[in-house]
């Protein structure tokens, strides 16, 4: 039975104000739902969020996107953001060593596979031998389907091993694409997982794995314009409100229950992290519901170093030999134009991180970068903070995919959300929105009786 308002428009409610949140809540109303969108924390943008302190802005984490990721930069246009951010015209990552020559995996103009060949065949951190190997590792996983849900049996590291890729072929080579990405190291990670993001990213389109970035802090990129958006589209967000169920209506309809009251909605989003899914929902309603804890959580740890000076033209850089795995230029983003140089050093996987001190953390990583960029050691750190994120993302290992659920459960009317959701796609902005803008479909095809799905 379809509940509607008295103006005829279905009710839809969103359950979190991520990304997924987000999108969910956007595509319905642009179906022409009412939608009221409700988030736990005093803020929307879910994992992607700012600060100020000091006058400088900071992100939780540096974020970047490929230009395969069409969800996410559609969402982006959709909310007015799409300025906001920066795009290579040609993918071209520099890749530092400490004392060493500067390599870079870069694109030509022509077509995948061949737009990386130049590039790899003189990449400067792998012998002639090793960038062969690479070569050819980089044909055969061409030819695997990221679809092919039997590919999650197997770590990645293994089927590297296996086509011939040692060690230093996978931490100056492969990590640099896996770890960002799944964050998970290759030797762990999935192999449906790091297939996704090298056959999508890198070996279809040529212009697929062009690197974008926000130019502006994360929250004023996602959750200040997309509540703009959302609301100018006649949806009604609320913060601080945790939702604690959701249950079928004794109307036939459906409620949405928080701490002080009780909503009633013709189809509601679930869009919250996996871990907190089971608890909101009736036993039973979600395939695995008691296991998805299992999907288990990776963290990211950014040291941000605001230096008294520029110290590098770069506008990013990976690292090799070094522990700083991506380093990024956030001079504009922080809001500085006094002629200091903020840079974010982006850490996946950051389990041996997370737990260190931030003094620590700060001058390990002030002298890491002395050593990749002389003019850093020459240069005094004059703001520092450190970002930790416990549960970033879950963990892209072997045998997670079958734990991750699709959009439609056991509640009819209900859809689930978010990155860790059946999206193919490893927990990114990407698939977030994927999910989100599927589930806003479905909830308002459900609540108007259609059946467009
Ligand atoms: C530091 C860091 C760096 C990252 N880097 C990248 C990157 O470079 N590229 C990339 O693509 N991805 C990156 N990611 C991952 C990406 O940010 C996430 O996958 C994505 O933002 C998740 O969106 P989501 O909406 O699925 O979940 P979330 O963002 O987790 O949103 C879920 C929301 O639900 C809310 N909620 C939970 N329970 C309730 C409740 N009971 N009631 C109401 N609300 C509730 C939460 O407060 C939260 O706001 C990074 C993540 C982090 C943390």
């Amino acid at each position: 039975m379809s509940i509607t308002t008295p103006g005829g428009r279905p009710r839809v409610v969103v359950v979190g104000g991520g990304l997924a949140g987000l999108s969910a809540g956007l595509e319905a109303a642009d179906r022409g739902a009412e939608v009221t969108l409700l988030e736990r924390r005093p803020r929307l943008g879910g994992a992607t969020w700012s600060f100020e302190r000091h006058g400088v802005w900071f992100d939780n984490g540096q974020h970047v996107f490929m230009r395969c990721c069409t969800a996410y930069r559609a969402f982006l246009e959709r909310i007015g953001s799409a300025g906001g951010v920066f795009m290579q015209s040609r993918l071209d990552v520099p890749v530092l060593a400490p004392g060493g020559p500067l390599g870079s995996i870069r694109r030509t103009g022509g077509p995948a596979p061949l737009h990386l060949a130049p590039a790899l065949l003189t990449y400067p951190h792998l012998s002639l031998r090793q960038r062969m190997a690479v070569l050819r590792a980089g044909l055969a996983m061409r030819k695997l389907d990221p679809d092919d849900p039997s590919l999650d049996d197997t770590a990645f590291g293994d089927w590297l091993s296996a086509h011939g890729q040692d060690r230093t072929a996978t931490e100056t080579f492969w990590n640099l694409i896996v770890l960002p990405t799944v964050n998970v190291g290759a030797a762990d990670a999935s192999l449906k997982l790091a297939a996704k993001v090298f056959v999508t990213g890198l070996l279809t389109e040529a212009a697929g794995a062009d690197i974008g970035w926000s130019r502006v802090p994360l929250s004023a990129l996602h959750a200040d314009a997309a509540r703009r958006a959302l609301e100018a589209a006649g949806g009604r967000v609320s913060t601080r409100v945790p939702v604690t169920a959701v249950r079928s209506g004794a109307s036939g309809g459906l409620e949405v229950r928080t701490d002080g009251q009780t909503l009633e909605a013709d189809a509601v989003v679930v869009a919250v992290p996996h871990d907190a899914v089971g608890a909101l929902l009736p036993p039973g309603t979600v395939a695995f519901q008691d296991r998805l804890h299992e999907l288990g959580t990776s963290p990211i740890v950014n040291v941000h170093l605001v230096y008294d000076r520029p110290v590098t033209d770069l506008a990013f850089f990976a690292g090799v030999g070094t522990d700083a795995q991506f380093v990024f230029d956030r001079t504009d983003g922080a809001g500085l134009d006094d002629g200091r140089q903020c840079l974010a050093v982006s850490l996946s996987a950051a389990e041996s991180y997370i737990g260190r001190p931030a003094a620590d953390l700060v001058s390990h990583f002030t002298a890491e970068l002395a050593r990749l960029l002389p003019a850093a050691a020459g240069a005094t750190v004059t703001e520092s903070i450190v970002t930790r994120e416990h549960s970033a993302t879950f963990l892209g290992a072997p045998g997670t995919d079958s734990l991750r659920a699709g959009a439609e459960c056991g509640l009819p009317g209900v859809y689930l959300a978010g990155a860790w959701s059946d999206t193919g796609w490893p927990a990114t902005m990407e698939g977030a929105v994927r999910s989100g803008t599927r589930a806003g479909r479905l909830a308002v095809a459900h609540a108007s009786g259609s059946a467009d799905a």
